[in-house]
């Protein structure tokens, strides 16, 4: 196939990523993943899809010369990387550059929810403090907590290490212990639960993590709890931590992600112990340029002599170009 490879970003994309791609290939614009959005002639053009969104089974296969997905983001829930990795088609993500951006987010969400900052500030700008005084004294302190981590990867451990240097012990569970680390493991979600009363998520969203930070997690977890998600909302029985954060179950939790994004339940959103962002973690100009340009790099060194992806996922690592 001699053609230029045309490259399709299905629905919003930070910028950035077309204007690395535009001199270098055809680029065709879609509202959304939707198959019946492709013409004949994209068809038998694309060969590669960037995309911060869906990309389902039915699209992959709708394309069939496709041979690499770019996703823009670590998290690639987005995408059937597993179809895509049995059709042979290269899925890549953008891991390591936006480590500490999400890890500096994680841990000022915490603090923002064990010491009620935001709600502190609303009282300064609603002009409280000239009226009734001081802001009350939080119930939270983040002193003698004890923190586990749900998810010991690149971000987990980026948070571990700060709040390590805060004086805090760290726990954590992933599927397997980390070489290397010391901080004690924990074999199950539970156990890790019951041994600390912090919770930090940064857990991707699998078939296996679906709603596993459920009652039982919560009620481990105890009264001085908290929970905080920067990982995905998937991974949360929305309706349980509302009970928890309702009935005193745990003290407090701090999320940036939730099931169905960018609709919050009304419930979390009228809880005065929740603290809520919308999926800023690595929202700042300078990580989202980062992760656009790797998104870019890894469709250019694709379709360069070098054939070959930079951070593939590893449903894909094994995938190979075909010529
Ligand atoms: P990594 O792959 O480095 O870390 C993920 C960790 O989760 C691994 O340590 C893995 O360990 C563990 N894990 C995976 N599956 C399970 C499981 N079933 N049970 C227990 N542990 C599990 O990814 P990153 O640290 O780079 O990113 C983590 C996640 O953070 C992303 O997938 C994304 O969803 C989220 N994220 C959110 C952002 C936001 O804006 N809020 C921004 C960036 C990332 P093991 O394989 O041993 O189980």
């Amino acid at each position: 196939n001699s053609e230029t490879p045309a490259i399709v970003i299905p629905g919003l994309l930070h910028p950035r990523v077309a204007e690395r791609l535009k001199s270098a290939f055809p680029l065709v614009e879609l509202a959304s993943g939707d198959p019946a959005l492709l013409t004949q002639e994209m068809k038998a053009k694309v060969r590669g899809i960037a995309s911060a969104g869906r990309v389902d089974a039915a699209f992959i296969d709708a394309l069939p010369h496709l041979e690499i997905i770019a996703n823009f983001g670590v998290g690639y829930d987005g995408v059937d990387a597993r179809h895509a990795g049995a059709r042979g088609i290269m899925v890549t993500n953008t891991p390591d550059v936006l480590t500490e951006e999400v890890a500096d987010t994680a841990v000022g969400l915490l603090i923002n929810t064990v010491r009620e900052l935001p709600r502190a500030e609303a009282w300064l700008r609603d002009g409280r403090w000239v009226r009734e005084g001081g802001y009350r004294l939080t119930p939270g302190t983040l002193r003698g907590r004890r923190i586990g981590i749900f998810g010991m990867g690149r971000i987990g451990l980026a948070v571990a290490r700060r709040l390590e240097a805060f004086g805090l012990p760290i726990a954590y569970h992933n599927r397997r212990p980390v070489n290397g680390v010391a901080y004690d493991y924990f074999p199950t979600l539970k156990q890790l639960a019951a041994a600390v009363d912090t919770l930090v998520s940064v857990a991707p969203a699998t078939p296996q993590t679906e709603k596993i930070v459920d009652a039982g997690i919560f009620e481990a977890l105890g009264a001085n709890g908290v929970f905080v998600n920067v990982g995905r909302g998937a991974t949360v029985d929305e309706a349980a931590l509302v009970a928890a954060l309702s009935k005193g179950t745990i003290l407090a939790a701090g999320l940036d992600v939730f099931t169905d994004e960018p609709n919050v339940p009304q419930a979390l959103i009228d809880l005065p112990n929740a603290s809520l962002l919308p999926h800023v973690a690595s929202a700042t100009v300078h990580t989202r340029q980062a992760m656009a340009d790797l998104a870019a790099d890894n469709i250019l060194s694709w379709f360069s002599q070098a054939r070959r992806a930079l951070t593939p996922v590893p449903e894909t690592a094994e995938v190979t170009a075909r010529v």
